[in-house]
């Protein structure tokens, strides 16, 4: 850790001098919060890195491969910090979070002065800050490091993190962030990192609408999926969602359309992403027309049936929908 040097902006400062206390550089304990289906490879990537881990999940189930590798299993967060003076948590949602930071059992309950919190769920920016300016207050720091990639990337270690927080804590955060993900980036202040994640997804969800009603329409006036796809991806219409993740069945393999939309990045997780673009919109006076009418359309698929499977079977959905 560097301390900040004075009269540099305050984002760049630590907010108090006793993270000198935090090991560095070591491989000392790690605590994991959230061992789904992101946080278990990306918890055994530290593993395979030489971190021990301290781990804890709600859900006993997630904890017992890591148990069974002889990783320490305790029983609340708290007990994380206890033992643990880095700790990175990957849970689906803003109240989750605000559960394992500040729920009766809480981080917050035993956290030791120094420690860095590190915050890797896809939660609303504005909860990122309140978490932050508590952990604070207890004399820790906190930073936001949502990801993008899903499960095969984190499987492979070839993340995005998109990190907000002091920017003299960034490197501490680094050395952990790079043992999960070939990207690191340095966003700004606490919530940057959640910012730069709500945006890039919101704009993925109409990017994939997009290309589920273009493979749709040109699938009706008789073109030949593939050849549509392969035209789409030497033209100006190509993008992520036509030529690496493409929502048709049969045009591409090792996607989540070739088996049935199993996998992924869930419809659910897509549409909450959605709501809370919606919600940092209508705090910043933002217009988001198609991002909007994206989160209305996710949230209909996921009340009809589609809310477990990937967010590409959009193109299903419209598939069924005759007389939309
Ligand atoms: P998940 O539901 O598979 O896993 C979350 C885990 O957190 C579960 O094991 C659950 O039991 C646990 N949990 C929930 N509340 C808890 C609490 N209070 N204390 C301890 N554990 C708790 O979710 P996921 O797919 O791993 O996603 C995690 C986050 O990453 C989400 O915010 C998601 O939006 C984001 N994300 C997911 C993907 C993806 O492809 N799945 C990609 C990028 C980002």
């Amino acid at each position: 850790m560097t301390p900040g040097s004075p009269g540099r902006a305050s984002r760049r400062r630590a907010p108090h001098l006793a993270v000198c206390s935090r090991s560095m550089a070591s491989k000392t304990p790690v605590g994991f919060i959230g061992l789904g289906n992101m946080g278990n490879p990306m918890a055994k990537n530290l593993m395979k890195h030489g971190y021990p881990l301290i781990i804890y999940d709600v859900f006993p189930d997630a904890c017992k491969e890591f148990q069974d590798a002889g990783e320490q299993v305790v029983s609340c967060p708290a007990d994380v910090a206890e033992k643990a003076d880095r700790i990175i948590t990957m849970l689906p949602t803003s109240i989750n979070a605000i559960e394992a930071y500040s729920g009766a059992n809480g981080i917050l309950k035993k956290v030791k002065k120094g420690s860095l919190l590190i915050d890797s769920s896809t939660i609303d920016p504005a909860v990122s800050k309140e978490l932050a300016k508590e952990v604070e207050k207890m004399g820790a720091v906190f930073m936001d490091a949502p990801v993008s990639g899903g499960v095969g990337a984190a499987r492979s270690r070839n993340l995005t993190f998109m990190v907000g927080g002091v920017e003299d804590e960034f490197a501490a955060a680094q050395e952990l962030l790079g043992c999960m993900g070939s990207n690191v980036v340095y966003c700004g202040a606490v919530g940057t990192g959640q910012a730069a994640k709500i945006c890039n997804n919101m704009l993925l969800a109409i990017s994939m609408i997009g290309t589920a009603e273009a493979m749709n329409l040109g699938i009706r006036l008789g073109l030949d999926p593939k050849l549509l796809a392969k035209i789409l991806n030497m033209s100006s219409g190509r993008c992520w969602s036509s030529d690496t993740y493409n929502p048709v069945p049969g045009v591409m393999d090792g996607v989540p359309s070739a088996n049935n939309y199993q996998g992924g990045f869930g419809a659910t997780l897509m549409a909450k992403d959605l709501g809370l673009a919606q919600d940092s919109a209508t705090n910043t006076k933002s217009p988001i027309l198609l991002g909007s009418l994206a989160h209305q359309i996710y949230r209909m698929m996921c009340a009809k049936g589609y809310s477990k499977k990937d967010f590409s079977s959009v193109f299903q959905f419209l598939r069924e929908e005759e007389t939309f």
